[in-house]
């Protein structure tokens, strides 16, 4: 146990990190010994079925530093995160970081640093990525697709790595929302936010343990939970099938009297599928609005969030 509260807590996520532990921890207990704030880190075991978990047990028993907190089963890397961050102790700040040395520690200071100058959120940009071609070029058209769809400034190319004050922590871990896209919530949230572009590396040991099933739940999570677009999008196509389909039966109407002869009831089969088409999409984008308000509604995220009053 800590007597004195840290400064700064590091969250590390680990879900089958055996490979990486020792590297890992390595790393950052040199670092802490030479970083002057006082610095905990809080180690998540996202119910790894491997050696993770005792190795993280022999480690905190051995240095207060580290903090365990053991998650019953496997929750996924953003529960496990945010599990993180409702058990840092820090009275400053929250760095958040993978278990695989993909994202440098060292660069602490750095962040540490920005804080000090104000920023409440420094997160990472990736200048490059290690991955293969077809991982890069989806995440490439991903945080693109993602940018022209959402409804608020949700800066491409970055990760959860990212250093945020003990405010902006406070309020993610207020924020309830189930289905959790921490970078989002996190630009969400606003105040001043720096970019501190890096050099993204290569996972150090062990295999990537994000299935291709939870990449497509967590993009889904990053578009979905900040945009009102697809629903939009839906009373869009309505009006244009009914658009068209008026335009189809003032055309077809024109060509029958213009001596093209067209079949019996062909005009009025054609007008009648388009238009009822689209107002078929138009009032299930209509359920969808009161879906998509009721969504809002329930998942309670703060109406507002004051940064000062003065006076
Ligand atoms: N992780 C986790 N739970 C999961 C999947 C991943 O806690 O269900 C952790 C993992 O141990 C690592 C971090 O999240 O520390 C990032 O995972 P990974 O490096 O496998 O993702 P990638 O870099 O391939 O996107
Ligand atoms: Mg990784």
């Amino acid at each position: 146990m800590l007597i004195q509260k840290p400064l700064i807590s590091i969250i590390i996520p680990l879900y089958n990190e055996e490979k990486m532990f020792h590297q890992l921890t390595e790393r950052i207990t040199n670092l802490l010994d030479s970083f002057e704030p006082s610095t905990q880190v809080v180690m998540v075991n996202d119910g790894s079925i491997d050696q993770t978990k005792y190795l993280m047990e022999i480690l905190s028993a051995k240095d207060p530093r580290y903090k365990s907190v053991f998650l019953s089963r496997n929750h996924g890397h953003q529960l496990a995160v945010s599990a993180g961050l409702f058990c840092a102790d820090a009275t400053e700040a929250v760095m958040i970081i993978d278990g695989d040395l993909q994202d440098p520690p060292e660069l602490i200071a750095d962040f540490y640093e920005k804080l000090k100058e104000g920023y409440d959120v420094i997160y990472a940009i990736r200048k490059n990525r290690k991955e293969g071609f077809l991982l890069r070029s989806a995440f490439w058209a991903y945080y693109r697709i993602q940018k022209m769809l959402s409804n608020y400034d949700i800066p491409m190319d970055v990760g959860d790595f990212c250093m945020i004050s003990k405010r902006v922590r406070d309020i993610i871990i207020s924020m309830p929302e189930e289905s959790r896209y921490l970078r989002g919530m996190r630009s969400w949230i606003g105040f001043k936010q720096y970019g501190y572009e890096y050099d993204r590396g290569e996972r150090q040991a062990g295999q990537s343990k994000y299935s291709i099933g939870k990449r497509i739940q967590i993009g889904m999570n990053g578009i979905f939970n900040f945009s009102k677009v697809p629903i939009r999008a839906m009373y869009l196509l309505g009006f244009v099938s009914i658009l068209i389909s008026i335009f189809y039966l003032i055309l077809l109407i024109y060509l029958k009297y213009t001596s093209h002869n067209l079949p019996d009831g062909y005009i009025t089969l054609i007008f009648a599928i388009s238009f009822f088409s689209g107002v078929q999409l138009i009032t299930i984008g209509l359920v969808g609005e009161y879906v998509y308000r009721t969504y809002n509604q329930v998942r309670q995220r703060p109406l507002f969030i004051i940064d000062k009053v003065v006076n």
